[in-house]
C-alpha cells in the first residue's frame, strides 16, 4: 500500500515514542527493551496499525512490535496512536522484513501477515512474505518453535502459504476460508474491514513448525 506522500512522514514517524528508530541496536534485548519477560509477537506489513494497535489494548501481557516499510503508511498509525493513552507494550519499527535478522535473535513467539501484498506474478514468487528465503529469516527472529498466522482476501497468495508453508516443515494447526464463520478470537486490519463490507470471506491460517529436540 504506497500512499500520496504524507509530508514529512519520516520525521514525523522517527519522533514517535512508540518508534525504535535503530532496532539492531536492540537486537537480542527486547525483552529488555519493554521491560518485562512476556511474549513478543510483530506483524509484518502494518498498515496504518489497526491490528497491532488493538492487539496490544487487548492482551496487555503480550508485548507487540509492528513492522512496516513505508514511513507514509506508518505515520498514519502514530497519528492514530497520539489521541490515544500510552500502550506500554507497542513499539513500530519502520524497516523492511528483509532486515528482520539483522533486528530479533531467537526472541518472538509470534508473526502476523495481514493481508500481504499476494505478488501475482510467479516471477516476483520470491516478494512473498512466505517464499521460502521469507522462513528463512524468520528462523532467526523465532525463540522456540516457529508459529505464523497469515490473513488475506487473496486465494492465490494463501493457497501459494500453504504450500510453501508445509513444504518448510510447518504444521498447519487451523485453516478457513472464512475467518468470520469461525470461533477464532479476532481483531480487524483496515484491509479486512474493506474487504469484509464488501462480502469477500477471508482465508485463515494458523501454522507452527515443531522443531526437533
Ligand atoms: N496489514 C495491513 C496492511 C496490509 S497492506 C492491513 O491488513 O490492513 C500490506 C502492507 O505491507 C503495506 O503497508 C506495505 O507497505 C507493507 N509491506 C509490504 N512489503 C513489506 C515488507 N517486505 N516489509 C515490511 N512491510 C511491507
Amino acid at each position: 500500500m504506497r500512499l500520496r506522500n504524507v509530508k514529512n512522514a519520516e520525521t514525523i514517524v522517527s519522533n514517535s515514542p512508540y518508534s525504535i528508530n535503530e532496532p539492531e541496536q536492540y537486537k537480542g534485548q527486547f525483552n529488555e527493551l519493554f521491560g518485562n519477560d512476556n511474549p513478543i509477537h510483530i506483524e509484518i506489513g502494518m498498515g496504518k496499525g489497526d491490528f497491532i494497535i488493538g492487539m496490544a489494548k487487548k492482551y496487555p501481557d503480550i508485548n507487540f512490535v509492528g513492522i512496516e516499510a513505508y514511513s507514509s503508511v506508518m505515520v498514519r498509525a502514530i497519528q492514530k496512536l497520539e489521541d490515544m493513552e500510552d500502550i506500554p507494550n507497542l513499539r513500530l519499527i519502520n524497516k523492511y522484513a528483509e532486515f528482520l535478522g539483522d533486528i530479533f535473535d531467537h526472541e518472538v513467539d509470534t508473526i502476523y501477515l495481514n493481508f500481504s501484498d499476494p505478488w501475482p506474478k510467479t516471477r516476483h514468487a520470491k516478494r512473498r512474505l512466505t517464499h521460502e528465503n521469507a522462513l528463512k529469516v524468520y528462523d532467526l527472529v523465532f525463540k522456540g518453535n516457529p508459529h505464523i498466522i497469515q490473513k488475506t482476501d487473496n486465494i492465490g497468495l494463501f493457497a501459494y502459504s500453504l504450500s510453501s508453508l508445509s513444504q518448510y516443515g510447518y504444521t498447519l494447526e487451523k485453516v478457513s476460508l472464512d475467518l468470520a464463520n469461525e470461533d477464532i478470537p479476532n481483531v480487524f486490519t483496515e484491509y479486512e474491514k474493506k474487504f469484509m463490507s464488501k462480502g469477500t470471506k477471508i482465508n485463515y491460517l494458523n501454522a507452527v513448525k515443531y522443531l526437533k529436540k
